[in-house]
């Protein structure tokens, strides 16, 4: 029987090729000791070419095969002697990438196959270059409008179910490595160990350990991670120091996700566009601001939130959003006390009562505005909302308000099946809102959500779940604390981490129907691994996640599949400020992107 595989010629000029070999499945050399799993058809054609080349040849795992995945591997060259040069291989290194292999580099020429069950029995199965084509030579992003747009065509250009899963089937197949490994050695998994390069780097304050936070406000050279003034000039999307060439050369990789970048630059506009605020927003838009010496803290002055360094600091919402959370050890979270509940006023601490909310439930009179079937006001934009409770667009409430509102947008825009199950089941709808350590500085903000929903009909178990050693240094001793945050909205506090010290299940007021993480990283930390597999093995609990830029979202969306990954989209109630990056210049807001796990469907 023949059997086609493609090669991928480290040399980009040099097309895809199919080359057909002779699976006749005997392993006819009499040596079937180079794989332990199937009939050595392609090693062994391989390995011939592997000792012209005074090589070893390597299996690569794109995808694992199992009783129901065809796997696909990929089979390159490791010289031995180190003389020769490797050259990069991009795109097959890119086809890695779109399979959520980020750390995985090939150099030399490189061929895949794919193998897998038929009746029972494991054998090579055919792979078309029209498989694996676009996610080689276009992007890892395997979006269809992405793709449809660097290809140059109208509609959509897909890619095969296989490789559109293959992320999250390989998410979930290392989480049963690592509990294997764990069980093994007992050991605790490095968070190095865990963290792929490129992905960790591009989830900043909230995801990123306190001890490593980089303070500083130049751009960092993406290889080097050294100072750095000059962007790629294709995508002007990342950053390289003086050493111009070396370093880009080095960094090889970003040629995979160079163009791909450029299409999520391009979209700066559109993100950065809040056209209903009265200018208040508009220094941040600037293409500079990544790399502005005006810092955050400098436009919270501006703005007249927060004190200028010679006056008394003042103690609000504004102090504790810019100091961020750092541990729970930074100036303003060691003022925080969550047993004290702050009102609108005293946390937005704004001179003008027209730029705060009033502290009331909406109804159908309060502004033309359509509600859904459950009564939510559809609310599409900050527009929408100002213009609902009756804000000033010169408010810069919008800055804080993204927390709830992000809420709100998941519960109203992907909680219809949840809040029916809930009502069906005479009780409030659960949701858990994992890793929201900073947001603890304003819980009394997060009324609002309340406030949006229908009072009467709408009742709401909001379960936040806080590492325990992010609690604040006031409340260490209250690990479990219970709030009544509006007449329709319960929140407990819970110290712990999902999977690990609670079990979803049974620790907390009961499973979830939805799980939301804002601002999430779901690559970054380890504690998130628990979240997703809980979400994979209950696919009848929703998961909204945001995320900063659009290529950690992009990435972090792929570990829910195929569907999760075309749920990515712009969030309406993303933080109207530009972050700063510092070594890649992506647009990135705080919420910036939003995307779904498990989207529920009224049957
Ligand atoms: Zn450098
Ligand atoms: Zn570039």
């Amino acid at each position: 029987m023949m059997v086609h595989i493609v090669k991928i010629s480290w040399d980009d000029s040099v097309p895809l090729i199919v080359e057909e070999i002779n699976d006749d499945g005997s392993g006819d050399d009499g040596s079937n000791t180079t794989t332990q799993h199937f009939g050595d058809a392609i090693p062994s054609y391989l390995q011939s070419r592997a000792e012209e080349q005074n090589a070893v040849l390597v299996e690569t795992a794109l995808l694992r095969n199992s009783e129901s995945v065809v796997g696909a591997y990929a089979y390159s060259f490791s010289n031995i002697s180190q003389t020769k040069p490797s050259y990069p291989n991009i795109r097959a290194t890119r086809l890695a990438m779109a399979c959520g292999l980020h750390s995985q580099r090939f150099t030399g020429d490189v061929y895949i196959g794919r193998l897998g069950y038929v009746a029972n029995q494991l054998m090579n199965l055919d792979l078309c270059i029209r498989d694996v084509q676009n996610a080689c030579e276009c992007s890892p992003d395997l979006r269809h409008e992405t793709l449809a747009a660097l290809n140059g065509v109208n509609g959509h250009v897909t890619s095969p179910e296989w490789l559109e899963n293959a992320a999250q089937m390989n998410y979930h197949d290392g989480a049963s490595l690592t509990a294997l490994a764990n069980a093994m050695t007992r050991a605790e998994i490095s968070d190095a160990e865990e963290e792929s390069d490129d992905v960790s780097s591009s989830c900043s304050d909230e995801s990123t350990p306190s001890s490593s936070i980089v303070l500083t406000k130049i751009p960092l050279c993406w290889h080097c991670r050294g100072p750095a003034s000059i962007l790629c000039p294709v995508c002007e999307a990342v950053y390289f120091c003086d050493a111009l060439r070396k370093c880009r050369d080095l960094a090889w990789s970003h040629q995979c996700l160079c163009n791909t970048w450029k299409l999520y630059v391009d979209h700066r506009d559109e993100l950065s566009s809040f056209p209903f605020f009265s200018g208040w927003q508009t220094p941040l838009l600037q293409k500079d601001c990544f790399t502005s010496e005006n810092t955050y803290e400098t436009y919270l002055m501006e703005l007249g939130v927060i004190a200028s360094q010679e006056d008394t600091p003042k103690r609000n919402w504004w102090t504790t959003e810019l100091h961020g959370w750092a541990g729970g050890a930074s100036t303003s979270a060691k003022d925080v006390d969550i047993f004290h509940r702050v009102s609108y006023a005293d946390g937005f601490a704004l001179d003008n009562i027209e730029m705060i909310p009033r502290e009331r439930h909406v109804t159908a009179n309060d502004a033309d505005v359509k509600f859904d079937e459950h009564g939510l006001p559809i609310l599409d934009s900050w527009q929408d909302w100002y213009q609902l409770r009756q804000i000033s667009s010169s408010s810069p409430v919008a800055l804080l308000a993204t927390f709830p509102l992000t809420l709100y947008y998941a519960i109203q825009h992907y909680g219809s099946v949840p809040i029916t199950v809930a009502k069906m089941l005479e009780r409030p709808l659960r949701i858990h809102v994992v890793g929201i350590e900073k947001e603890l500085n304003f819980v009394d903000l997060f009324r609002e959500v309340g406030y949006l929903l229908p009072k009467e009909s709408i009742q709401i178990n909001m379960t936040w779940i806080v590492r325990e050693d992010m609690l604040p240094q006031n409340s260490k001793g209250g690990k479990r604390l219970s709030l009544q945050l509006t007449s329709n909205v319960t929140l407990t506090i819970v110290a712990g981490t999902y999977g690990d010290s609670l079990d979803p299940d049974f620790d907390l007021n009961g499973s979830p129907d939805m799980i939301v993480g804002l601002n999430a990283g779901l690559y970054a930390y380890e504690s998130w691994r628990h979240v997703v597999t809980y979400l994979y093995t209950h696919p009848n609990v929703t998961g909204v996640f945001t995320d900063y830029n659009e290529h950690s979202g992009l990435n972090c969306a792929s570990l829910g599949g195929s569907k999760a990954r075309k749920s990515l989209s712009m969030n309406p109630f993303r933080q109207p400020r530009a972050m700063p990056v510092y070594c890649m210049n992506l647009p990135q807001f705080s919420n910036g992107f939003v995307y779904i796990f498990n989207e529920q469907e009224l049957e």
